[in-house]
């Protein structure tokens, strides 16, 4: 499933941000910052896709242009089978609850200066679902739902753990009954003894609540645990796609091998022998992307045509697609 398929929840064809610049004194604009550079992706329903790449890929800005904080230059947004790329007014606002957000740090994510309380209610009372007595009995019971002692209710955000305070992040993300939650770097901010806690618990509220989730990390372990498909992306293009297991057992792209040999193996024997794949050079500037197969100024395999087309994201076994000339 890339896009338009049955089961589909969220839908993205041809999808693409770019950022321009102002107008320098000749009157001249900067080229535009591709940021995300034509993505088709869907995710299913109670499925979790992760998305991995490395810092200024664009992974950030494909999340927030799903959730319409940045407008797409152009492509489709599509949510249950409707076309939400240009939504306003009443469907904007149905949109808006049917889809969450839950940031990488969960320090700035709650208000100091509010009870986590009014901070977990908040959705309910700004879209009208509750007040009063009953907006108290449903904190109380996200509250509960994230493992956290409803009585805490009228503390205030310093008084929690980072572990704590991602909790009640998630709890007001879940205040809305969404269906799908886009998760950027959930758990970079957490010391590593509590990020599997907060990963099991997104995993046990997709079985209890049939939500789906798109994960943004950039910590492919991460996205190991908790992705049922994983998709990289290079230079605000995915360049793989495929169902976790065939993804980190058969990487097809060059770029996705070499992430995948920077993890960390348990066994330090194993460790010593496995081969690191190091790549030359920087992430190109998305302002500038090199002609032809975006990745050729730091693939490790690449040939001379890989200057001149780009490779398209084609399905080379059934349900794993990747976007290079080389490999079938
Ligand atoms: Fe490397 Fe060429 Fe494949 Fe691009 S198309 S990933 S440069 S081999």
């Amino acid at each position: 499933m890339t896009g338009g398929a049955p089961g589909e929840l969220l839908g993205l064809t041809d999808l693409a941000v770019h950022f321009t610049g102002r107008r320098n004194w000749r009157g001249r604009y900067p080229p535009p910052v591709r940021a995300v550079d034509g993505v088709t992706l869907a995710v299913g329903h109670r499925e979790t896709l992760g998305l991995v790449g490395e810092s200024g890929c664009g992974k950030s800005t494909l999340g927030n242009a799903v959730l319409r904080l940045v407008r797409p230059t152009a492509g489709q947004v599509r949510f249950d089978g409707r076309d939400v790329t240009a939504a306003t007014g009443d469907e904007l606002r149905v949109f808006r609850r049917n889809v969450q957000m839950i940031f990488q740090d969960p320090y700035s994510a709650l208000n100091p200066k509010l009870k986590v309380g009014e901070s977990v209610g908040e959705p309910l009372l700004a879209h009208g679902l509750a007040d009063g007595e009953a907006l108290g009995r449903q904190v109380n019971e996200l509250l509960d739902l994230v493992g956290l002692p409803p009585e805490r209710a009228t503390r205030y955000p310093h008084e929690f753990s980072g572990g704590q305070r991602q909790r009640l992040v998630i709890a007001r993300a879940l205040a809305l009954r969404p269906k799908l939650i886009v998760c950027d770097e959930p758990v970079s901010a957490l010391d590593v003894s509590i990020r599997s806690q907060i990963l099991n618990l997104l995993m046990e509220f997709q079985q209890r609540l049939g939500l789906s989730y798109l994960f943004i990390s950039h910590d492919l372990s991460v996205v190991r645990h908790i992705s049922h498909r994983v998709a990289v992306m290079y230079l605000g293009r995915v360049v793989e796609l495929a169902p976790r297991d065939n993804l980190f057992r058969e990487p097809l792209h060059p770029y996705t091998e070499a992430l995948i040999s920077a993890i960390p193996l348990p066994d330090p024997i194993q460790q010593r022998k496995r081969h690191r794949i190091i790549l030359k050079g920087e992430l190109p500037k998305p302002t500038a992307p090199p002609p032809g197969c975006p990745f050729h100024t730091r693939c490790p395999i690449a040939q001379p045509m890989c200057r001149e087309k780009v490779p398209p994201l084609e399905e080379k076994r059934s349900g794993h697609w990747a976007a290079c000339h080389l490999r079938n």
